[in-house]
Formats: structure tokens, sequence, C-alpha cells
């Protein structure tokens, strides 16, 4: 598998037809031409997993929309440079990730500490399982990997001269107990993100800052955070004493490292707007005196047959368990596909065997067909639609439209790959489970039609043509299933 800067093309030749790249931009409140500040290459920064348990399926949601800018930059003709982290330390359970003096201990403890003690092995070793789990999940889903996936733990220098620069500019303190915090008051234009304003961050609501005495004020946040005698695995000696840092300081000192004071985009779910995003933000601009990040984007949440997915109400589904019922784990990138990043989507079973039955389906489409050519309108129409703000429910119609018209078969083969290069969805496998006839595949499409006619007649009359030629044909929500008898 290649990674997207070994198989994109430059900037040149960029068809003006098809519109410019848009994606939704959180800050701006509204979806914006996005283009390389440099002319070429975009910068992207993905907010990665925190490796202490298996990615479920609303987290993979997340991870494609990396892939799916890449996937559109491709047909922008531009290049991109993606760099996502892997946080393997700093991420609390209290899952806000704000300062506080007691972090560290009790019901704020390190997620990966904790785990480290429910399964008895190092916190290390729960990081590199977990991490490995996270890639293989990826490449379940055609998820090409980023240029880098740096680790927060193997990056502590970066964070120490970051905090360094932060302090001596005045945006950072030392409190009392050694960790350092982020003076909030000092980013005149904090909440830009997720519209939240200091002053109506009262102490007490989301934050416990009011009986921290080592804060001055409530809403200040530490950048690393002082280590009680307790904590053994994970800390590192700083000129502040021995700590750890916040996993917000993570992300900015990994992302300007990698790839500069200016990033295109930044992505990662919705749920990290606030606090994560907002107080990166704030240390990024603090260190470089500048917007660094210039589009924030973020994806949607998901429920599993009408339920949040979380771990306390016994709903967490992974992409292991879409295996192990028998789907192609790409059945789940195409049911993220029928929706666009930015909305929530009910995932149920049903619709993931939907979406099993349609990549079956178009396989077998491909299937021993050559020859075709690309329809240069439907090319378009799909291309402005991925282009549009990532609109892959748009993009889908495109295929089906061209599935129902008269276009040969070689050239809706032709057009089905072409679109796949985009989706992602292995179309060109072949159909593994049955070998469907072209005929029976023909006689099962006009079936199709007439069914969506409502003539039943006709449907009844190509039911039996079928069953002459030794198929079965069923109708199930996915539409029609082909089995031999
Ligand atoms: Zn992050």
């Amino acid at each position: 598998m290649f990674g997207y800067g070994a198989i994109l093309g430059g900037g040149i030749g960029r068809d003006l037809r098809f519109g410019v790249m848009k994606l939704y931009d959180t800050r701006a409140r509204a979806a914006v031409d996005v283009a390389p500040h440099d002319g070429s290459t975009l910068t992207l920064y993905a907010c990665g997993p925190t490796v202490y348990r298996f990615a479920h399926v609303g987290n993979v949601r997340t991870f494609l929309l990396t892939d799916l800018i890449a996937r559109a930059a491709a047909l922008a003709s531009y290049k991109i440079k993606i760099v996502q982290n892997i946080t393997d330390v700093g991420h609390m359970i209290d899952d806000t990730g704000l300062g506080g003096a007691d972090e560290g201990q009790g019901d704020t403890e390190d997620k990966l500490l904790a785990q480290s003690r429910t399964e008895n092995k190092s916190a290390l070793d729960i990081a590199r399982f977990y991490e490995a789990a996270f890639h293989t999940d990826l490449a379940r889903l055609n998820i090409r990997p980023a240029n880098s996936y740096p680790r927060a733990s193997e990056t502590i220098g970066l964070m120490i001269t970051l905090i360094s620069t932060l302090i001596d500019r005045g945006h950072a303190y030392i409190g009392g107990d050694g960790s350092v915090f982020f003076d909030a008051r000092s980013c005149a234009d904090y909440g830009a993100i997720s519209g939240n304003r200091l002053d109506a961050l009262k102490p007490g609501h989301r934050f416990d800052g009011e009986t921290d005495p080592n804060k001055r004020f409530h809403a200040d946040w530490a950048l690393w955070k002082f280590a009680p005698s307790t904590r053994t695995q994970l800390v590192w000696e700083t000129p502040w004493g021995v700590g750890f840092p916040g996993w917000h300081t993570e992300c900015s000192a990994m992302s300007i490292d990698q790839l500069g004071d200016h990033i295109d985009i930044h992505t990662g779910g919705i749920d990290l707007r606030f606090p994560h995003h907002e107080d990166e933000r704030a240390q990024s601009n603090a260190f470089a005196e500048h917007d660094v990040v210039k589009h924030w984007v973020h994806a949607e949440h998901l429920l599993f047959e009408g339920r949040k997915m979380s771990k306390s109400t016994g709903n967490v589904v992974l992409v292991q368990d879409v295996i192990d019922r028998g789907f192609d784990p790409l059945a789940l990138r195409l049911s993220f596909l029928g929706s666009r990043y930015r909305t929530q989507i009910d995932l149920t079973w049903d619709s993931i065997a939907a979406a099993d039955a349609q990549l079956k389906k178009w396989r077998q489409r491909t299937s021993n067909v050559a020859g075709g050519v690309v329809d240069d309108s439907a090319k378009q129409a799909f291309t402005a639609a991925f282009l549009d703000d990532l609109d892959t429910p748009r993009a889908l119609q495109v295929l089906r439209d061209v599935e129902k018209s008269s276009m040969s078969d070689a050239d809706k083969a032709a057009f089905i790959l072409w679109a796949d290069e985009s989706l992602g969805l292995d179309l060109d496998r072949p159909a593994d489970v049955v070998d469907i006839p072209l005929e029976v595949q023909q006689l099962s499409d006009k079936r199709a039609a007439a069914r969506e006619a409502k003539n039943w007649a006709a449907s009844d009359e190509l039911r039996d043509q079928i069953a002459a030629l030794g198929w079965e044909v069923r109708d199930t929500a996915g539409g029609q299933e082909l089995s031999a008898k």
C-alpha cells in the first residue's frame, strides 16, 4: 500500500470544470474554499487515537474523514502531507483534558495507566498493542496511511521547547506544585472554534479550577503536569520537575514540528472542538505568533441502532465485530459514505448488510468486463460532489445513475472503477461469494427497474426468467440478492 505522498500528482493541470475543493470550516461556520498555503501541497494534521483500547466504529468514521479529504485533494490535483499523532500519555479519564491539581490521580488518571493496571501490563505495552490494532483497523477500511505517526511519548523534548517559549513570552506560568499552566486570558480570541467565551466558563461547571491554588484563573489549563510520587510510569524530568505533558500540549508540539507553523487543515471528532482544539489553538498561535491552522474540520458522531456508542451502556461495536458477523469491513466504509461526514448517522446491522450486498453487486459489474470508457459528464458530476465539502451521498447517487443509464456494461464498469479511486471500496476485487453470470445480472437489473416502476407483472416475469437460468432472486432491504439454486 502506498501513502498519499507517493501516489498523488502535483498542482499542474487542475481542471476547474469540477469546481474548487470546499470543506466546512468549524471556525468560519461555513463551507469554504480550501487550497494549499504554498500553492502545491496541502498540510493536514489529524488528531489521532489515544491507544488504550480498540477503536470503535464511531472512532473509525472520524479517522475516515482524513482519508476522504486526501482523496478529494487528489481529485483537485493537490499533493497532501498528513500527520496523525498517537497519544500514548497525558489523556485523562475525565475526558476533558483540563488541568487541575488532582490530575494524574483518582478519577482523573491517565487512560494508559488505568488500562495498564486493568490488563496487568506496562503502559507502553498497552500503547503499542492498541496502536498496532489501530493501524489494522485503518487498513481494513482502506484508509491510506498518513505520512507519519509521531508518538507523544517520543516527542517530549519538543513539548519542553514549546512550553519554555510560552513561559518566556508570558503566555504560561509555573504553578506552586511544579505544573505549568497556560494563561487563558493571554489568548485574545479564545473560543473562536467552539464559541465558548472565557467569561462564560464558570468555575465548577466544567472546570474544577476553583479549588486548585496553583492556577491563577479557573479557565487556565495545564501544559505540563506535576507527577505525584506514586506515578512511576510515563514520567519525564524537566526544568520544572518530574511530570508528564497535557494532552493539548502534545498536538501543538507535534503538529508544528512536523508540518511547520502554517497548517492548512486540522481534523478531529466533533467532541474535540472544546477544550482540546480551543486550547491547542491558543498554544500554537502564542508560540508561532500568528494563526497556525487555517481550517478546523470536524467529523460528527454516530449512533448505533439508535443509541449513543459508549462503554457504560454496553453499546460498543468494533470493526472486528463487523467482520465476525461475516461482513466485508468495507461495507462499513460504504455505510459511512452514504452520509456526509458532518451529519450524525444511525448505523444499524441492516444498513451494514445492505452495504455489503451493494459492494458485491458493484464488484460483479466490474468482473470480466473490459475496454470501457469513463463518461465525462458522469465524471464531472461525481468530482463536483466529492469536492463540494465531501458530498459522498451525492457522489454515490452519480454511481447509481450510471448503473441505471443506457451506457454499455463496459462503460459502466469503467466508471465504477474510476469512481473507486475516490471511494476506496475495492470495487475491482472479484465478487467473492458468487459468480453471477452476466445474463442473470442483466435480467436482475431489468427486474430492479421494473420494481422501481411498480411494474409487478414484469418483475414476476423476470423472476421466472432468472429461475429458468438456475438462479433465485430475493428482495431484501438492501435490494435484490441472487443465489444459485
Ligand atoms: Zn489532538
